[in-house]
This record gives structure tokens, sequence and C-alpha cells, in this order.
């Protein structure tokens, strides 16, 4: 399709959003989508548009990982190698994958059919190993499992909009609890009608007709809502943090994109539950003053923005968003704002300045957000578990939903399951369920071995070893147990993992994603995986391993966000705990649990 065909529905996106620029990245999508890639020529037209210079639309297609300058297969087979897919087999996966295509990651089949590329977390952790296929995501495929691998090939090899050979499953393993999963099994339980049955916008309606702004943010900190997307800030004192005096527009953002390794959460919310996300933004926007919401999702979640599109259509055809909302006077328009591929864009600045259309920078705090957020103005960002649990809060009252946690966190928490368990899943528990029961409700260790170690709240979290599990999972106690709870994605590990290997999964991750604006984080996270893989290449020495904890020493609290940090922790407690194992491996070249047998490719590191 030409570029001037593009131009009515660039004329859509634009109209989304207060400041052109804004639509940066939907445009972008528009192109690719279109034209299989974005090529100089609409990279102009782009910034024509926009009123930006080719220079600076260049800089942003060149950020994001998921767009392509140069055209690709008429199919994209993009395969997970982040850690948690790593731990069931996804290196044997992608080889499997990579002899039969005849092609490596990052090349394109000589017929132009598909293109393989390697890539970090797609935040379906309980697939794995998995892989996406265009827009579908895939799995699990462990590698001896041979057929169902050819058959994915086969179907990366057929015709794009043909039958699928291999669907993307709907909710895998997952609970009903009482807050936040209680339709994720119910097929229907995506649609508007479903969710009023249960009861759906009746907390909207009564905050709408009886309730003041200064009420439900009162009623919110009550609850003890802590901040779900990883840095656990009260979600009620966050909201009190707006200017009430101030003319200007204010937003909501929530963040979806989620991109933690080992969380696969907020997706479930959006494609099982979407409303309850669309009431709890309704109630915060309606407490904050805001009559404007995006909600920014992983470019990778097709299916989940999809399926909240779908929703807000419904929402808007039903008066419950728009303008003069149920007759109350109050007005909301929501847009879905998509990303493209950086995982830094999940820091609550770089999401905004990624939303604003330019790189996904972090800025530096203060001011925060609240006070000068999205184009300037009071703005707040939370997660979509944070906005989720709110219509509960306002339909039962702060006092239930406080009593379900502990004394400093209320409610419960879906909490994302996976590595060497028998059952990988979502599973709501109260926060106060202890890292060893969540294990068990898990399945516990699978195969029979012993448990050795665990990450508690994404890879970012420091490591826990098999005897430090019996704590808590609120923040403050994770915290207390040096660790954190983050995005609430346990990633377990058991007796046969190296965790050298583990550990460099985890560097490469980093060095992959820092955005280089810090010199700390740019160079620290890439002397790390560099070290740690030359380790892994049986080139180690043991000074590496004083070195590496000095460049993690320097990466702390010196850099414009925590990303730096979150590189350092993994590094320090990896190297702490478990350093006579690396000792070893430096030793012997190599590790004694590195095998590279057939019978245990599905357990490579
Ligand atoms: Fe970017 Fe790293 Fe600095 Fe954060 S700490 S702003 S990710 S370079």
């Amino acid at each position: 399709m030409k570029l001037t065909d593009l131009e009515d529905r660039a004329e859509v996106i634009l109209r989304r959003y207060e400041e052109p620029k804004a639509a940066m990245l939907p445009l972008l999508w528009l192109v690719q989508e279109n034209q299989g890639h974005v090529s100089p020529e609409a990279e102009a037209w782009v910034g024509r548009l926009l009123g930006v210079s080719i220079t600076h639309v260049r800089e942003v297609v060149s950020f994001y990982n998921m767009y392509h300058t140069e055209p690709v297969g008429r199919r994209e087979l993009r395969v997970c190698t982040s850690l948690p897919c790593r731990l069931r087999g996804a290196d044997g996966l992608l080889e499997r994958i990579r002899s039969s295509l005849k092609i490596s990651p990052g090349e394109t089949t000589p017929g132009k059919e598909v293109t393989l590329t390697e890539v970090e977390c797609l935040c379906a952790c309980e697939m794995a190993p998995m892989a996406q296929l265009d827009e579908r995501f895939v799995g699990p495929f462990p590698p001896q499992e041979k057929e169902a691998i050819e058959t994915l090939i086969q179907d990366a090899l057929s015709e794009p909009g043909g039958p699928e050979a291999t669907p993307e499953p709907e909710p895998y393993i997952c609970s009903d609890g009482p807050v936040l999963s209680t339709r994720f099994k119910d097929p229907t339980g995506t649609w508007l009608e479903a969710y009023t049955a249960d009861g759906g916008y009746s907390a909207a309606r009564k905050v709408l007709t009886s309730m003041t702004p200064a009420q439900v943010i009162e009623e919110v900190m009550g609850a003890n809502l802590r901040g779900l997307g990883g840095a656990g800030f009260p979600a009620g004192k966050k909201w009190s943090f707006i200017p009430t005096d101030s003319a200007r527009s204010k937003y909501l953002v929530v963040n979806a994109d989620e991109g933690e390794p080992g969380t696969f959460k907020d997706r479930y919310i959006l494609e099982r539950d979407p409303h309850a996300l669309l009431e709890g933004m309704l109630i915060a926007a309606y407490a904050i003053g805001s009559h404007k919401a995006y909600v920014y999702i992983r470019g990778e979640y097709f299916r989940p923005a999809q399926r909240l599109q779908r929703a807000i259509d419904e929402a808007y055809g039903r008066g419950w968003l728009g303008k003069n909302i149920q007759g109350s006077g109050f007005d909301l328009e929501v847009v879905i704002h998509p990303g493209a591929g950086a995982y830094i864009c999940g820091e609550e600045t770089a999401l905004l300045t990624s939303l604003e259309g330019g790189k996904g920078f972090p800025r530096l705090k203060p001011p925060f957000p609240a006070i000068s957020g999205l184009f300037g103005c009071p703005t707040i960002v939370n997660n979509v578990e944070t906005i989720a649990c709110v219509p509960f809060i306002l339909r039962h009252g702060a006092a239930r939903f406080s009593e379900i946690g502990t004394a400093t966190q209320g409610g419960t928490r879906l909490f994302c399951v996976s590595g060497h368990v028998v059952r990988p899943g979502v599973y709501e528990a109260p926060v106060s369920v202890t890292l060893r029961e969540l294990v068990e409700v898990a399945g516990g260790v699978r195969d029979g071995k012993k448990l050795k170690a665990v990450i508690p709240g994404g890879i970012s979290a420091k490591i826990l070893t098999a005897d430090e599990i019996d704590v808590a999972m609120d923040f403050d106690s994770l915290r207390g147990a040096g660790s954190m709870a983050g995005s609430g994605g346990v990633i377990v590990m058991d007796e046969s993992t190296c965790m050298i290997e583990a550990l460099e999964s985890a560097a490469r991750f980093f060095a992959d994603e820092s955005c280089g604006q810090c010199s700390p984080c740019r160079e620290g996270t890439g002397w790390v995986h560099r070290i740690v893989h030359r380790i892994t290449e049986g080139r180690g020495t043991f000074q590496d391993l004083d070195d590496l904890l000095a460049i993690a020493g320097d990466m702390e609290g010196k850099t414009i966000c925590v990303f730096a940090d979150a590189a350092a922790w993994p590094v320090q407690s990896y190297i702490t705990k478990f350093r006579d194992e690396f000792e070893e491996y430096i030793r012997n070249g190599r590790s004694g649990r590195t095998r590279r047998s057939e019978e245990d490719e599905a357990c490579p590191v």
C-alpha cells in the first residue's frame, strides 16, 4: 500500500493525541503493518505529518526493536531465550528451529517466507519455552517434542492468514481468586454484559453519583493498595499528589508495558478481564480530575490490545466512557498507545517520554510525574494490576481489601510462577502468602528434583536460596529478606540449574536493554555481560568475580533511573550466594551441571 493511501488512517490516529508528535509510534506501526518495514521514505512521511525532522524519526525507529528498517519475511517467528524460557529448554528449541529453517536469528529464509528473531522475554513464561508467530503467542515447545516444533515451523512457512496449526492458547494455568482473577477462566468474562452481571461498574456508578474525588482517594489510601508494577508505592498517596488547584489538563496513564522477565500477570487482566481495568481507570480518573487516559501496551501484546480495544468500544457504546458518563457530567476518553519493543519504557518517566513520541529515555526525578508528567502536565502512572484492584476496593470497602493482606499492604497479587515447577502459571493469593507456599501451589519442583533457588519478583530481584523462601510475598517482608517483591514474577530453579549461565542470561538482558544515557549503566551492563559470558566460555579468572562485584557496586545509586541498580542486584546476589559454584566453574572451565545431551536439553542453564 502506498503512503498516500494511509493518510486517512493517519489522520484518525493524529486526532487521538493532544500533541502531534505523540502519534509517532502508532504511525510507525501503521507504516510497518502496511508496507512490511519502515523505509526512509516512510520516515520522511511520518516526519512531515508530525512536523519533526527525519533525523528525529530515524533515531526513534532505531531505539525500538520491533521496527524493521529493511524488508523482512512474510512472517516473523520470534523465539524467546530469556531466563524463564531458557530454564525450560529455549536454547534447544531455537537450535531445532534454526537447523530446520537453515537460517540464524536475524535472517530470512531464501523464499522470504519467514524471518527468525531471537528475543528477550515476551512475558508468556507460563508457556515456556515459547515463541511468537506474527501476532500469536505459541507454546510450550520443549525441545524433545520434535513433532510440535515441526508443526510450528510448517505453520511459519505457510502463507499468512491461513489456518493456524499452532493457535494461541486461551488462559493457560491460572487461579480464580477473590479480587483479580474471578473471571479469568470464564470465556464470556471479557464482555461487558458478563462483567455487569457480576456487579461490574457498580463501584464506578457509586463513585460518580455519591462520592467526591477526595473521598475516593481516602478510600484507596485506607485499603493499603500498593503499586503492583514493582515499586510498591501506595497508590492512594500517589493520587493525592495531583495538584487540585492546577488549571492544566491532568492525565491518567496505565502502564501495560509488561516486560520484566518472569512476569505475565497484566496480560491476563488485559485479555481476560479488561472491563475491570476500565472501571478502575474510570474511578482513578475521577479521583484525580483527569478526562484523558492512555493505556501504554507493550508492542508484542497484540491480542491483549485487541481485547482491550473491544472492551473500550463496548464501554463507549454503553455510556461508560466518553462524554457525560451515565449522566454524571463526568467525561473520560481512553486511548490505547502501542509500544514497540523496549523494556525500559516500563519505567514510568521513560514511558511518558515514549508516549510523547521520543526514544524511551527515563527522566530525572523530581519533578515527579504527578507535578510534571505527560506533556508537562500533572500525570498519574499506575500499573494495570494496581488499577484493576480499584473496583473491588470501592465496591467492598477499604477495610475488606486491607484485611486480606498485611498491616502495610492490602489485598492479593497475581503471582506469576515460572521455571522449574510442575504447573507454571498465574496464581492469585493474599500478599501474605509465603514464597514456599507459592512454589507448592504451582505443583512444587518438577521431576522430583530439589529446589536450589528462587527469584521472587522478576529478574531484577535478588535471588533467594532454597532455605530463604519461608518469607511472605508482600513488599516489606521481601525487602526485609534482602530481596524485593517487584513485579510478582517468581522464577524457580531446581538443583540442576547452573547459576553462572543463569546470571549470563540476566546480564545479557540488561546489557541489551540499557537505554545508554548513563555511563555507569551503559558501560557497566556491557562489562558485566562480557565478563560473565567469558566465564561461560571457560575463560574466567577468580579476579573476575571481584571485578564483577566492583562494577555492580559502581552501578548502584548513580544513575537517572533504577535500571542500573536492578542490573547490579542479580550480579551481587548470585556471586555472593553461589560463590563456590562460580569458583568451581572457573576452575574447571565449565560447570558440572552444564549438560548438552538430548535428554538434558530441556534444562540447559
Ligand atoms: Fe538509561 Fe540505565 Fe541510565 Fe536508566 S540507568 S537512564 S536505563 S542508562
